[in-house]
């Protein structure tokens, strides 16, 4: 059996392990196929390579792509991407810049519900002034007593619905696939059984994709329940894509399934990994 894990996070973007010392988690856990996928940025990739060659494991270049898609979010992992290509790069360059103001926005609703301090306070977890995350404020909110773990932080406060919730826009999916493909990598929808879409919603929206170039979609996945892993190994054979693996992982203390620790795909599909070796 292969062990392959095709999505995680390093402290480059919400994750908290250094791109190095997640690829030493992943070698230690057995893995043999690692893809570093973080968050619109890919500037962890040449030091997890570095580590990953040395320690004999095939590496995978990747990133995931923040888009919105008919109001919702919706993430797009990208693999096997070059990652000097200039229209890449300047695309998520973009994308990140709303971060910020965004940030300011969701400290001043947490302000509003009592909990002060929240932008400085997320900034000392953010990996750089540039790249600030959800996580990093749910991080802070923990140090400081308002929330027990970063799964609470969400549900109360952080997550669509909810109080500090900032409604932002995103890259838009055109946009996104282009700069992968502009890049030589393939298009995977990330986990897709966490979205807030119905059925019919996003059965359009994989019309889009598939009609955009989109080749992949994630069923073994970190969020994903076993009965999801059925569900989109059946959609992935309905609509000809290929399925993807990945732990989704960010943090030992954090994530359900730790790096390279997750079942094998179901039978009847595609890897996506199929013509990589
Ligand atoms: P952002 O791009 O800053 O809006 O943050 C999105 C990230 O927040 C996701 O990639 C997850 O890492 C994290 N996240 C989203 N929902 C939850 C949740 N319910 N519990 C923990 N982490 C979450
Ligand atoms: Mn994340
Ligand atoms: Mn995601
Ligand atoms: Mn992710």
């Amino acid at each position: 059996m292969l062990n392959i894990d095709l999505h995680c996070h390093s402290n480059i973007s919400d994750g908290i392990l250094s791109p190095a010392e997640l690829v030493m988690r992943a070698h230690a856990n057995g893995v043999q196929v690692l893809a570093l996928t973080d968050h619109d940025e890919v500037s962890g990739i040449a030091a997890a390579r570095a580590k990953a060659e040395a320690l004999g494991m095939k590496f995978v270049p990747g990133v995931e792509i923040s888009i919105t898609w008919a109001g919702a979010t919706l993430h797009i992992v990208g693999l096997q991407i070059d990652v000097t290509n200039k229209s890449l790069t300047q695309g998520l360059a973009e994308i990140r810049n709303g971060r910020l103001v965004r940030g300011r926005k969701i400290a001043s609703r947490l302000a509003a519900a009592g909990i002060p301090d929240a932008y400085d306070g997320a900034m000392k977890f953010a990996p750089t002034p540039h790249f600030l995350a959800r996580k990093h404020f749910a991080r802070f909110m923990v140090k400081a007593g308002h929330c027990k773990d970063v799964e609470e932080a969400f549900e109360s406060y952080l997550k669509s619905g909810q109080g500090a919730h900032v409604a932002h826009r995103w890259a838009n999916v055109t946009d996104a696939i282009n700069w992968i493909h502009r890049a030589g990598g393939i298009a995977v929808v990330a986990h897709p059984g966490r979205y807030r879409l119905t059925d019919e919603e996003f059965a359009r929206f994989l019309g889009e994709f598939k009609q955009l170039g989109g080749a992949g979609i994630e069923v073994v996945s970190g969020r994903h329940t076993p009965e999801q892993y059925e569900k989109y190994a059946a959609i992935a054979r309905r609509y000809g894509l290929l399925a993807s693996a990945g732990s989704d992982f960010h943090a030992p203390d954090e994530s359900r399934i730790d790096v390279g620790t997750l079942p094998p795909l179901p039978g009847g599909v595609k890897p996506v990994w199929h013509d990589w070796f």
